[in-house]
């Protein structure tokens, strides 16, 4: 049975609860990731690569050592090397799942799968889900949505929601601001909007990029024939990924912006709500 090759990718084991997969993180108490209070593991590997991403240290498929530079009061600089990356087996990361049951019975929540974009280790992702809802567990997924259409089919049944991050409509856009098309992603979307009812739409409000009306109305026009979608979640811009730029020495392409007054998130929000859509401001 598997588990790590020499290049840190992994593959495949024997037995399903011994397969391995790569997370960079286990949130406790988490409640932006999904209904309720969950547990958020954020899974290893994205096929994008956003200007804007607040965890690039989850984009590389491997594990991987990143030098983080801290500025010391003096207004000097040191680095200290930090491996990212932590091989897990199904049940390893079942026992910490398990741990907060009591909080996902009393508050509606689960466990939520995020990353990096999770559906890159697909045995590792079907393999949880499906031993999560036997155990009982609600689950999500948060998903940038581009992954095969096979991968999708294969998890469905075993999620209760799919957290789905649309960000740009004009494909010209997504492809510089994200590295790839959106042409993948918007089948995935209707795929998953044809099927059931499952869908949070989740849209990354970045300054001038993603938040423009344009963008929004795009997304209205996509969106209004699927009945399945109801749910809407503004992200106010985050800041982390400028700061994670900063002191994991990246290069910076997006400069400094900043996170939007709550009211023009709410005005934004009307675009969707004067058609019906339940829009959320936050995650
Ligand atoms: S999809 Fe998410 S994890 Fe992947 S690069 Fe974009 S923001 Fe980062």
């Amino acid at each position: 049975m598997i588990v790590e090759s020499p290049d840190g990718h992994c593959s495949e084991a024997d037995d399903m609860t011994d397969t391995k997969g790569l997370i960079f993180d286990i949130k406790k108490y988490a409640i932006h990731d999904g209904p309720g209070i969950r547990t958020t593991v954020f899974l290893k590997g994205c096929p994008l690569e956003c200007w804007w991403c607040h965890n690039p240290e989850g984009r590389n498929e491997s594990r991987e050592i990143i030098s983080i530079r801290k500025e010391t009061p003096n207004g000097g600089v040191t680095k200290k090397d930090e491996e990212i990356g932590r091989l897990i087996s199904i049940t390893e990361l079942m026992k910490e799942i398990e741990k907060d049951r009591v909080f996902y019975d009393q508050s509606g929540g689960g466990v939520t799968f995020s990353g990096g974009e999770p559906l890159v280790q697909i045995d590792f992702l079907a393999g949880t889900l499906e031993v999560s809802r036997k155990a009982g567990i609600a689950t999500a997924v948060d998903t940038c949505g581009c992954a095969p259409r096979a991968d999708f089919e294969r998890i469905y049944d075993h999620v209760d929601i799919f957290l789905f991050d649309l960000k740009l409509m004009n494909d010209e856009l997504h492809e510089k601001y994200t590295g790839v098309s959106n042409k993948l992603i918007l089948e995935n979307l209707e795929y998953l909007a044809n099927t059931g009812n499952k869908i949070r739409l989740r849209i990354p409000m970045v300054p001038g990029i993603t938040d423009t009306d344009e963008n929004l109305l795009g997304i209205l026009e996509f969106i209004s024939p699927f009945n399945n979608i109801k749910h809407i979640s503004l992200l106010p811009y985050n800041k982390l990924g400028e700061d994670k730029i900063r002191r994991f020495g990246l290069v910076d392409k997006l400069g400094r912006l900043t996170t939007q007054e709550r009211d023009v998130l709410q005005g934004k929000a009307r675009i969707f709500e004067e058609h019906g859509y339940i829009v959320k401001v936050g995650g």
